[in-house]
């Protein structure tokens, strides 16, 4: 479905973002595997290469811009041209009621949850058009559509990941670029590696389906988005969340 597209992946070291890009080289795709940890990033290219796909590891920051410009010339070096990009990389950042949320978490939060999208989508939408077109899907959350407690940063952060993608897919639709985001609900990833078990349950307990979810589950809907199957469908959120957001 993705033979000849190259495709970046953020945050592609671990959990949602490596399922991403196993999902794209499994379907032909040449995948830019970008992240901050060389390590995981390294070990994800492994997987892909053992599986029979192409894949490159860049190490880049997505809080910063220069690291984003950066990735996007050197992906367009090593395989000619960007023709899709899913910005996935996130952090989960402190727990604390807003009046007392520490300054420096949120600052971090929306360096690396929101800015970090929007420096992607800065320097991919160019090389983008270059290619004729192409498309973007952006990593929110459930919690891009409604609150929790606790999670100002995080939520404020994943809101505006939203409405970034409907003003891309507004100003580039025209130009062959989709843009979508992606919602899913608790998913079981490193994300969640410091949650003890009763917080676990709990979560649990908030999905209709009465367990969390997987990556590749998530992979799936971000692969069919990135495809033609989707050439219809541009500037809207889609939820992969176990019925979380019925309630
Ligand atoms: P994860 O911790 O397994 O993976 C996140 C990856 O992002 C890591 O490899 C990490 O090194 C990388 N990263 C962090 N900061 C970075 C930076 N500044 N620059 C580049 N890479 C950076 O988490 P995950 O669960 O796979 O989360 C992936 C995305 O999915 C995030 O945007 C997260 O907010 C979102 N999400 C996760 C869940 C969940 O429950 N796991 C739910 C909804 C949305």
């Amino acid at each position: 479905m993705l033979m000849d597209k190259v495709a970046i992946v953020t945050g592609a070291a671990s959990g949602i973002g490596r399922a991403v890009a196993q999902a794209y080289a499994r379907e032909g795709a040449k995948v830019i595997v970008s992240d901050i940890s060389v390590g995981g990033g390294e070990e994800t290219v492994k997987l892909i290469k053992d599986a029979g796909g192409d894949a490159f590891f860049i190490a880049a920051d997505t809080s910063k811009a220069d690291d984003n410009e950066r990735l996007v010339k050197q992906t367009v070096e090593q395989y000619g041209a960007l023709h899709i990009a899913c910005n996935n990389a996130g952090i989960g950042g402190p727990s604390a009621p807003t009046g007392e949320y520490p300054v420096e978490g949120w600052d971090k939060v929306i360096a690396i949850n929101l800015s970090g999208v929007f420096y992607g989508c800065r320097y991919q939408i160019p090389a983008l058009l270059q290619a004729g077109g192409g498309v973007i899907v952006n990593m929110a959350s459930i919690l891009g559509q409604v609150g929790f407690a606790n999670s100002s940063a995080y939520v404020a952060a994943k809101h505006g990941v939203v409405g970034l993608t409907k003003n891309i897919a507004l100003e580039y639709a025209a130009g062959g670029i989709r843009a979508n985001a992606v919602g899913p609900a608790f998913i079981n990833t490193p994300l969640l590696k410091d949650m003890d078990s009763d917080t676990i349950n709990w979560l649990v307990s908030k999905h209709p389906v009465g367990r969390l979810g997987e990556a590749n589950e998530v992979a799936e809907l971000v692969l069919w988005l990135s495809t033609d199957k989707a050439s219809f469908v541009n500037g809207s959120y889609y939820a992969v969340d176990g019925g979380y957001l019925t309630q």
